[in-house]
């Protein structure tokens, strides 16, 4: 899932980009209305974080002109006191708002509110317990338990895992998990893929005695329980 922060007070953007990243969400920030336009219009987000007051164009008018092409999911944030502009938030298009100063958790939930519900498909196709063998994940606790143990995974190698496990059997290119965890192209040199599934191992098939994760020469990873 891919997020746009437009926020102007860089702390605040900093520490939004680098606790949702944690989270597992691939984002960016923009620090101005204009280029926050810019971004949300050329590029596909799955949510925006908008911040009301923003220098050049403000949050209402980044709205306003959003919603002439595009209906991404609008969390705008809000300081305490304008209540009016909330209401105009929510008039000009906004799905939600977040009265700053915000609790990280309450931002949180309501980002998984709002995602689900533009997602309603996705939400009731996607599992949120997946097992395999003795591999169980809980995306809601985000936790991964194999053995009875828990894994503890960065929120790559969880995100990487958690694809690995809903389409388990299925052969995944590097590029393809390049494309949908880590949202680059391979067209870059980078061996960020196997890094990743090195270290995943490491904690995943290393301190048990059946591997689950199995490379298939050329091809790719495939995460499967196999007899011998
Ligand atoms: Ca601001």
């Amino acid at each position: 899932m891919k997020l746009l922060v437009i926020e102007d007070e860089t702390k605040l953007a900093e520490y939004l980009r680098k606790g949702l990243s944690e989270e597992g969400y691939t984002v960016d920030v923009a620090h101005n209305g204009i280029d926050g336009l810019h971004l949300a219009t050329e590029v596909d987000y799955d949510l925006l974080v908008l911040d009301g007051m923003l220098p050049g164009i403000d949050g209402l008018a980044v709205l306003a002109a959003l919603r002439q092409s595009k209906q991404t999911p609008v969390l705008m944030l809000t300081a305490r006191g304008q209540v009016e502009d909330r209401v105009k938030g929510l008039q000009s298009g906004a799905d939600d708002y977040l009265l700053k100063p915000f609790a990280f958790s309450e931002l949180v939930a309501r980002i998984q509110v709002l995602l689900r519900r533009a997602n309603p498909a996705r939400g009731s196709s996607e599992p949120t317990l997946m097992k395999l063998a003795d591999l169980e994940m809980d995306l809601l606790r985000r936790k991964a338990v194999r053995a009875g143990q828990r894994l503890d995974l960065t929120a790559k190698e969880f995100s990487l895992l958690s694809l690995m496990l809903r389409r388990q059997g299925e052969v995944l290119s590097r590029t393809e998990l390049a494309e949908q965890v880590w949202d680059m192209n391979f067209d870059s040199e980078t061996n960020v893929v196997e890094v990743a599934i090195r270290r995943l191992r490491g904690k995943l098939d290393a301190p048990f005695e059946r591997p689950l994760l199995h490379t298939i020469r050329g091809m790719g990873y495939v995460l499967e329980a196999r007899d011998s």
